[in-house]
């Protein structure tokens, strides 16, 4: 009967791991803007609040920034942090808008990602915590970095109409 018994311990630790691996990680990260799923909802479209508020990947190639080229600011979709100036961002070959360089310590913050059995590192907005995506080691000089963002998470001002009053900005203050 022993090596069942053995058998068991071993399937019961499985179990528990199993249990720990899927089970939601704490944030240390504190959000500076807090709503609720039903007022995010509110806000946001389908596919923003699937990529931002539930970390979804959009499909390469779709969003609507992917390929711009344009000079301009890119802020959170979410709560209009600034995350990302177009005189940092670059052609990847990726089919996601991809930056070296956030604007500022303020704009985002990231954690580590071990979904999907692969240790990624996740970038979200330092105000509100959306998911924007993830950074690797792999960018252009002067970082080594790249940002690998989702449109969808991203609201792109031309710089042409940067400082012009956008009546779709979300209020911060909650
Ligand atoms: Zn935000």
């Amino acid at each position: 009967m022993r090596p069942l018994v053995w058998m068991g311990v071993i399937l019961s630790c499985a179990g528990v791991m199993g249990l720990l691996w899927n089970q939601p990680r704490r944030s240390a990260l504190q959000a500076r803007i807090v709503k609720t799923e039903a007022e995010w909802k509110a806000l946001l479209t389908p596919e923003q609040y699937r990529v931002t508020r539930k970390k979804g990947t959009e499909r390469a190639f779709t969003g609507h920034c992917w390929d711009t080229k344009e000079a301009g600011q890119y802020r959170c979709v979410c709560c209009d942090n600034l995350l990302f100036d177009a005189g940092t961002k670059f052609d990847s070959g990726t089919g996601w808008p991809s930056f070296f360089q956030p604007v500022s310590e303020e704009s985002v913050a990231t954690e580590s990602d071990w979904s999907f059995f692969m240790r990624r590192t996740e970038v979200v907005c330092k105000q509100c915590l959306a998911h924007l995506g993830h950074v690797f080691e792999d960018g252009p000089a002067p970082t080594g970095l790249r940002y690998c963002m989702n449109a969808a998470a991203l609201r792109f001002i031309p710089a042409t109409k940067a400082g012009a009053v956008d009546e779709k900005i979300p209020d911060p203050t909650p």
